[in-house]
């Protein structure tokens, strides 16, 4: 039994974080210093941070989900470097390595999309950019997914010039995704094939071409607090709709392998962070969720309004049953309900990637 007399815990009105939350709300920007200041919140004041995300969250989504379902439509084979990516040529990791899937391989990908009642079909290629052919097998399939099911695409097919995006967007690609993965200081530490120059100038493409921007980043590569601040100032500065948030998920044969220093209460301060600098974004907790949150995943919703259901692109998620049945067990709910258009079954356990 612990005797050491009880430490004051924070009252639940007027506190500091409440403070900020309602100065975001009347419509301020939260300065870097303020940032810091949530990642280094005390671990006590992590359910009063988590309210005051909340009524930010709240505020602008109200008990709503987004799902994401994620096809890695090409595995392995990448000649790019970044230290923490499982398909880099610089990764001895065990995945399974193959070139882009079939058309038929990723229409079931898409049915099984909907009938995970995603929003969003998420289709992600290894590569520094794409080839002719994988742009020319992306502008074949996104019209027909479009046209079967109820589902917005996003495409994550690494660089892109501004000719590129033009084509994705004339094929119905919605969204773009491209991570930054971190403040700009620290990026030549994880990647030195291409510069976060490069990785910004693919999200300028895509906005000139007239889609929606999804970036986010890393959480946990060795990183100081300061450079997650960095990313997340950048990308409100970029108007970027929708922020994957992930927790490094150390795979064996990475550079990265050794980082482990991550805790469930970090990563809920990451999570209210992101939340209170970027107000009105959509914030996925993306992957390393089950790794990283553990117990605590289901606080993540309190400050993230969007999870992907399923797998990750190289690692398992955990299965779909069990996040409905935290977002249930929340009192939440799946925004988007979903008119699956051909009765046909997927089981998308075969899409699992990990060897
Ligand atoms: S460019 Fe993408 S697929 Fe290639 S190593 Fe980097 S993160 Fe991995």
């Amino acid at each position: 039994m612990n005797n050491s007399p009880a430490q004051a815990l924070p009252t639940s009105t007027d506190t500091p974080w409440q403070s900020l939350a309602t100065r975001v709300l009347e419509g301020e920007q939260l300065t870097a210093d303020e940032a810091l200041q949530i990642l280094a919140a005390p671990d006590l004041e992590v359910l009063d941070l988590l309210q005051a995300a909340f009524r930010v969250r709240h505020h602008y989504f109200g008990r709503s989900v987004q799902l994401y379902f994620l096809m890695n439509a090409k595995s392995g084979l990448c000649p790019e470097d970044c230290g923490y990516c499982s398909q880099s040529k610089d990764s001895s990791a065990e995945i399974s390595k193959y070139n882009i899937l079939r058309r038929d391989e990723l229409m079931a990908g898409a049915q099984a999309a909907a009938e995970r009642k995603a929003k969003t079909y998420c289709i992600v290629i290894s590569a520094r950019g794409p080839s002719e052919r994988e742009m020319a097998a992306v502008e074949e399939i996104v019209p027909e997914i479009k046209k079967q099911f109820d589902l917005d695409v996003c495409a994550c097919l690494g660089l892109l010039t501004p000719e590129q995006a033009d084509r994705l967007a004339a094929c119905g690609v919605n969204r773009v995704n491209h991570n930054l993965n971190t403040g700009e200081e620290f990026y030549r530490e994880v990647c030195t094939t291409h510069t976060y120059q490069d990785r910004v100038d693919t999200l300028h493409a895509v906005r000139d071409a007239g889609m929606e921007l999804c970036s986010g980043g890393i959480v946990g590569m060795g990183e100081s607090p300061r450079d997650v601040v960095d990313m997340a100032i950048q990308l409100r500065d970029l108007k970027v709709e929708s922020i994957p948030v992930n927790f490094l998920n150390p795979i064996e044969g990475t550079p990265l392998s050794g980082q482990k220093d991550l805790t469930p209460n970090y990563c809920l301060k990451v999570l209210a962070m992101f939340r209170l600098v970027n107000p009105e974004r959509e914030i996925r907790i993306a992957g390393g969720r089950e790794l990283h949150l553990r117990s605590l995943q289901a606080l993540g919703l309190y400050a993230a309004n969007s999870i992907f259901v399923g797998d990750y692109l190289t690692t398992q998620g955990q299965l779909p049953e069990a996040d409905y049945n935290m977002i249930n067990d929340l009192g939440f709910e799946v925004t988007q309900s979903v008119e699956v258009a051909s009765s046909k079954s997927c089981d998308a356990q075969q899409q699992k990637q990990d060897g």
